[in-house]
């Protein structure tokens, strides 16, 4: 008898996409050779979702438009006079706690981190990122419903190459026992690793390659995830106001507040899909490996601080 499983528990790519019930739309497109390509690529046609943002709770309409070469990824703060324009690159980030933050002069986005790792793993190099608030909406508190717009909007490759930078040294950042490293390699990989008391996470690791498996099904699905007291510690200091149970998972001592899982490590899946966010902001990801452990938005755009520096000097 064929075995039933839901596509958003997929965890083993031995099985075959059939028994998943995969959605119809992640069949039929095929955007997932488009991060391997040599070439640079915009969207076929713009498309736009409303939401709102996990620690304003504001609500955002976030408009995404294709470019031509060579103009990369940028915000435009379309409800600010002038409408500035927010470059997604190294040089723009601002603050970085518990989400990242980009900045260009009084301009602000905050936690562009998922919309970001939605684009660059789905190798959509050149977007105009169109919003009227100043954060990213959290949507379903994970980069699924950001993948599904990009490929039912459709990628189209252009005519220059991309620049892949390979690297010749390892580099590594640590703070306290955490630490983040680009490791020189034949192919780009991300591996993470987190360590957590509360039982119901513990200690879980997870490595992703685009050569191996799609962002879409590996990794795009995992949700943000909060513990429970520290929830409760931040809404009494005013932050996470947008954040809810249909947004984020909650954990404490006694389990998963809101449970089912989507994948049963889906904490440190949802902690690699924001590596990829952030170094997504290099503009190109470079060809290493990257590891990284119990690390931050602060340890991750370090690292992409430093490779941007490193090609920069080579
Ligand atoms: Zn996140």
């Amino acid at each position: 008898m064929k075995r039933e499983i839901h596509w958003s528990e997929a965890r083993d790519s031995s099985v075959p996409m059939e028994l998943y019930g995969v959605p119809e739309f992640l069949k039929v497109l095929d955007c997932e050779s488009c991060i391997l390509s040599s070439k640079q690529h915009t969207l076929a046609t713009r498309f736009e979702r409303s939401g709102i943002g996990l620690h304003s709770g504001e609500l955002a309409t976030v408009r995404v438009l294709p470019v031509a070469v060579g103009q990369g990824r940028y915000f435009v703060r379309v409800d600010l006079p002038g409408s500035p324009i927010i470059p997604a690159t190294v040089d723009c980030v601002g603050q970085t706690m518990l989400s990242t933050e980009l900045v260009n002069g009084e301009a602000q986005v905050r936690t562009v981190e998922h919309l970001l790792a939605a684009l660059g793993s789905m190798g959509v190099d050149n977007a105009r990122i169109e919003i009227d608030g100043a954060e990213v909406p959290l949507l379903d508190g994970s980069a699924l419903e950001w993948v599904e717009a990009i490929a039912q909007a459709g990628i189209v490759a252009q005519s220059a190459d991309r620049q892949i930078h390979p690297l010749s040294e390892p580099i590594w950042l640590c703070q306290g026992d955490a630490f983040v490293a680009a490791l020189p390699s034949s192919e780009l990989r991300f591996s993470y690793g987190i360590d957590f008391e509360l039982p119901a996470i513990g200690n879980q690791w997870f490595s992703w390659s685009p050569h191996q498996e799609s962002f879409r099904v590996a990794v795009a699905p995992a949700r943000t995830f909060g513990l429970l007291p520290q929830i409760e510690q931040l809404q009494q200091s005013g932050l996470i106001k947008g954040g809810n149970l249909d947004n984020a998972l909650v954990c404490g001592e006694d389990g998963w507040v809101n449970p089912p899982l989507r994948f049963s490590n889906e904490p440190v899946r949802h902690k690699l899909l924001d590596l990829v966010g952030d170094l997504s902001l290099l503009g190109v990801f470079p060809q290493v490996h990257v590891l990284a452990y119990k690390a931050s938005h602060r340890l991750h755009t370090q690292l992409a601080q430093r490779l941007a520096y490193t090609r920069l000097s080579v």
